[in-house]
């Protein structure tokens, strides 16, 4: 019997301090009090359904930002199955503690996984997460139901690195790629991009105006240009600031979206 295909949902796609930023009133911070368009939480996906199997429990986050409680309310979550990390930069991990804690209460302990080099980095800013969330470090392939999932380092420019995630389904060939803070890669980080149905791409701004050697996030108009190398099937833009206005028109290509809370794909 063929497995119901998997489904991610975006249920948040801002950068590292989200839209509105606290201290800012430019107009697309305004409109994110106001009205909301722009509002973006802390960037985490949702995918359901990686076992295959149809159970409800069967939900994977890739991340766990400061906004993680909102998050799983908004989406009427109670609890998370297991979670992947790209990296220990507060915005990909900062809910980790409430996670934590949460754990403790429902006395069921979480599982996180991610790359090998990235545990020590979360236990050196959070040391008592290992009492309620086991950290496994990934095997190359993590494999899931049907799904084989591989991570690999990527620049993260004057933040350092970060890992991004690609999902191959066995059965049906479907690949996508989850990479949210990632800029320059070189041809051998751009390599399992390479015929992906789907990748999910970080872009902070438009057309980020500071020097180079202090950006950490491809901009939109760099992803276009990755779009046309790669030939993805579909791009989804995460990680926005608020640079991104989504009131505007920008003549985004067909198959180029920017991402918004509540979105979804079915991987298949
Ligand atoms: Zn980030
Ligand atoms: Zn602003």
């Amino acid at each position: 019997m063929a497995s119901a295909p998997a489904v991610l949902t975006f249920l948040g796609t801002g950068d590292s301090l989200g839209v509105p930023r606290v201290y800012c009133s430019c107009s697309v911070c305004e409109e994110a009090r106001k009205t909301g368009r722009n509002r973006r939480l802390r960037s985490l996906v949702r995918i359901d359904g990686l076992e295959g199997g149809g159970s409800p429990d069967d939900v994977t986050l890739i991340d766990c930002g400061p906004d993680w409680g909102g998050q799983m309310e908004a989406a009427g979550l109670r609890s998370i199955r297991r979670m992947l990390i790209t990296h220990a930069h507060f915005d990909h991990i900062g809910g980790l503690v409430e996670w934590a804690d949460a754990c403790r209460w429902t006395k069921q302990r979480g599982q996180a996984y991610a790359p090998a080099e990235v545990i020590p980095d979360i236990r050196a800013r959070f040391p008592w997460l290992d009492r309620w969330i086991d950290f496994t470090p990934i095997e190359e392939p993590l494999v899931i139901g049907c799904w084989s999932i591989r991570s690999w380092r990527v620049h993260h420019g004057f933040n350092g690195y970060s890992y991004a995630y690609r999902f191959d389904h066995g059965e049906t060939g479907y690949a996508w790629v989850y990479c949210s803070d990632s800029i320059g890669l070189d041809e051998m980080q751009k390599a399992p991009l390479r015929g992906a149905d789907l990748i999910v791409l970080g872009t902070s701004f438009y057309r980020e105006p500071y020097p180079y050697a202090g950006r950490s996030v491809y901009d939109v108009t760099e992803a276009l240009e990755l779009r046309e190398e790669l030939q993805p099937g579909e791009m989804l833009l995460t990680h926005m600031s608020h640079d991104i206005d989504l009131r505007r028109e920008y003549g985004l290509p067909d198959n180029v979206k920017f991402a918004e809370a509540g979105m979804r794909r079915i991987l298949d």
